[in-house]
């Protein structure tokens, strides 16, 4: 007999799942993490295996047994039916939304959703014949409205990464299905950990495998899993395309893996912590964090998720950019920079308005996003306290 791993991973939580999810040490002389395969071709050992099927792998592009480690955990991780990996999360959402649209479809994208997943829709997916409208992220099954006969696809995502709208995702999933359309949801804010995307009825899962997955702001990659219906369609249209992840990127993503669920727990202790923070600064109008009660998502959130990430944002009281700026240059701890999910805390000016068509945004004040990463909060709070003096002597 050989030791190998949790003969009933499903019986398990998911601290330990994580811990042994998409590897078996005794297929690779007992070491404990998956080797980078690195290649194009693979051998076939005799003229009849060319044929026959018996092959698991056969050409880089397919799959690798680094790339399919990561596929098969993540998979278990989603409660999907399949993963294909992706070298971006942008790269991932370009793929699920290929899957499932075809020219002649129309389909519906929630106006709160990521900037370039509508640059794709506008440009590239227009170009295909393919039509997109864009829906209120807070209309839940009222979306039914908006289904035309040749709606085949509503991508959501919860919550929108600048702006923070939650979004009723089993009730859009509730009607979409009724009328044979698939769900997309870009998960990456909660991650399966906090928000299970199948059992809520999303079809087609993306996470940007970029942000907390790596967890250290040092590589690309993108997941989309499938349910049992999509998978086929899926698989199919990642081989047709071959847009592979590489497989140092995969390693990384399996080690960052392991410890997932410790930063992710981590981070949402931070960030709600600072979320408070803020809250109770007179520089701040509002705070965009769904775990707060005074956020308009809040009920949804608190009945659809198991936990808050560690990105959030806030509106200042009206200020002028210059104050603004001021702040921002003025912080020691803050990174000025795009993406999330690092060990670091970064934070970026946004504004939502020039690109919303179904939905307005004006939030009375300068909008900042925050990724609050793993430094003590007292120096956090410490640096935005400096950063806010000067603001408060640039606003006049
Ligand atoms: C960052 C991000 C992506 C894209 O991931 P990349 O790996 O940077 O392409 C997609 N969706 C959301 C919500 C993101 O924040």
């Amino acid at each position: 007999m050989t030791k190998s791993g949790p003969k009933d991973p499903k019986s398990l939580r998911s601290r330990t799942r994580l811990v042994h999810a998409g590897r078996d040490p005794f297929e690779q002389h007992g070491f404990i993490n998956t080797p980078i395969y690195r290649g194009s071709t693979v051998l076939a050992p005799t003229y009849a295996s060319l044929f026959d099927h018996s092959l698991h792998f056969t050409y880089g592009t397919k799959g690798t047994p680094t790339t399919e480690a990561l596929e098969t955990a993540w998979t278990e991780l989603a409660g999907a039916a399949g993963t294909v990996l992706a070298p971006s999360g942008l790269a991932a959402i370009t793929l699920a939304v290929m899957a499932a649209v075809k020219a002649g479809d129309h389909i519906l994208v929630t106006d709160s959703a990521y900037r370039p997943t509508r640059v794709f829709c506008d440009r590239y997916l227009k170009r295909m014949g393919v039509e997109t409208s864009y829906f209120d992220p807070y209309l839940g099954g009222d979306v039914a409205s908006l289904i035309r006969p040749n709606t085949t696809a509503i991508i959501v995502e919860a919550p929108g990464s600048q702006s923070f709208e939650i979004q009723d995702v089993p009730a859009i999933a509730d009607v979409a299905h009724k009328r044979g359309v698939c769900v997309i949801m870009d998960n990456t804010w909660a991650t399966p950990l906090f928000f299970p995307p199948h059992e809520r009825g999303v079809d087609l899962a993306i996470e940007a495998g970029t942000k907390y997955l790596s967890g250290h702001s040092d590589l690309l990659l993108g997941l989309v899993s499938a349910n049992q219906e999509w998978w086929p369609r899926l698989r199919e249209t990642f081989d047709i395309f071959a847009m592979c992840a590489g497989p140092e990127d995969a390693f990384l993503a399996l080690r960052g893996l392991r410890t997932m669920e410790l930063r992710l727990k981590e981070a949402e202790k931070q960030a709600l912590d600072m979320a408070h923070w803020f809250a109770a600064r007179p520089e701040v109008k509002e705070v965009l964090h769904p775990a707060l009660p005074t956020h308009r998502g809040h009920a949804i959130w608190k009945r659809d998720f198991s936990g808050s990430s560690g990105l959030f944002s806030i509106i200042l009281q009206p200020a002028p950019e210059k104050a603004v700026a001021a702040m921002l240059d003025e912080l020691e701890l803050f990174g000025l920079g795009y993406s999330w999910g690092g060990f670091e805390s970064l934070v970026i000016p946004f504004d939502c308005s020039p690109y919303r068509s179904a939905t307005k945004w004006a939030p009375g004040g300068p909008a900042l996003r925050f990724q609050i990463g793993l430094e003590d909060t007292e120096d956090l709070k410490a640096d935005l306290d400096r950063g806010f003096a000067t603001f408060r002597a640039n606003r006049d």
